[in-house]
């Protein structure tokens, strides 16, 4: 028989969570603030808990997934957590992760942080993955679980990675955001629909795509010199084309404007030979 799980808040992503649950066979508690969210979920098989502590206390996994850290501190204030394992996969920070981890620490709970790299629809398909970091124990204790959202991706020991890993991923996506949402702005001023436009935009990011980690070998070897395709001189130069051109047809580049500024300096500071990855120097203020 499969474990019983309970789900703490059924939001967009808690409802596609527990559902996914339910469609595998678990038992599911759920609870969330405003109750008439569960009343689907209890429709195909969930069981209401009536507040977070029944919740909590009807099951050994408790999958957290509400606002921000701080709902999550709401919720689970009252404690109740002795002996349980919290899989909590809100979105958040690194360092809020690590002070979340010392707090479930003191209630005697075994800790796992998570992010998902999924929207609701994809949880339960092979598209959707969730990071988790923390323990290791608790990690394998809910895996069989967890396995049900999409691939469980569990980065080690250190609770903060999954956080950092996430929102790194997240800020990769919002750059790919603001270049569509600039490119549709550019591609349209003249008046030609979006949508004729799309599939080039789609097919260039896609030949694009293995950027990353060419960079990132790069990078891992400090050697921005090597084997370069595209220089920064020449990509600064023709960068202003892209404000100019924005200028010509009426369209803001502000969204362009920080990386124009970084590539130009970084050019200027000697690098117009490299690649533009050593602009990563320029944004660790470590400079490591
Ligand atoms: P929703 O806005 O749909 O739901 C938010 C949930 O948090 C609701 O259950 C809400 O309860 C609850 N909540 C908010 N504040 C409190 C509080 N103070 N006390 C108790 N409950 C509270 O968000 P999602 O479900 O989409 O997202 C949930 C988490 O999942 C977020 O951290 C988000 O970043 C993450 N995530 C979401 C993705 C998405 O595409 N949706 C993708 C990847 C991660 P109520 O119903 O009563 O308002």
């Amino acid at each position: 028989d499969k474990p019983s799980i309970t789900v703490l808040g059924l939001g967009a992503m808690g409802t596609a969570l527990a559902g996914a649950l339910l469609s595998a066979g678990h038992p599911v508690t759920v609870w969330n603030r405003t109750a008439a969210k569960a009343d689907a979920l209890v429709a195909r098989g969930a069981a209401r808990a009536a507040s977070p502590a029944e919740a909590v206390a009807a099951s050994p996994v408790v999958v957290a997934c509400l606002l921000d850290y701080d709902s999550v501190r709401d919720v689970l204030g009252a404690g109740h957590l002795q002996g349980r394992t919290l899989v909590n996969l809100t979105n958040g920070t690194p360092g809020q992760a690590r002070e979340f981890a010392e707090w479930a620490a003191c209630q005697g709970t075994d800790y796992l942080d998570g992010g998902i790299m999924a929207v609701p629809p994809m949880i339960g398909t092979p598209a959707a993955f969730v990071l988790y970091s923390g323990s290791r124990a608790a990690f394998d204790r809910a895996r069989p679980a967890l396995d049900v959202f999409g691939e469980s991706v569990y980065l080690g020991e250190d609770v903060g990675r999954a956080a950092l890993t996430d929102i790194a991923l997240l800020t990769g996506m919002y750059g790919m955001i603001a270049g569509v949402l600039q490119s549709l702005a550019l591609a349209t001023s003249d008046g030609a629909p979006a949508t004729d436009f799309a599939p080039l935009l789609t097919r260039w990011l896609q030949a694009m795509g293995g950027w990353a980690e060419a960079a990132a070998k790069q990078f891992d070897s400090r050697d921005y010199a090597t084997g370069v395709v595209s220089n920064l001189g020449m990509q600064a130069a023709s960068f202003d084309n892209l404000h100019r051109t924005a200028d010509e047809q009426g369209v803001s580049s502000e969204l362009l404007a920080p990386l124009g500024r970084l590539m130009r300096q970084r050019a200027a500071d000697g690098h117009g030979h490299e690649d533009l990855t050593g602009i990563i120097d320029d944004l660790r203020k470590d400079n490591a």
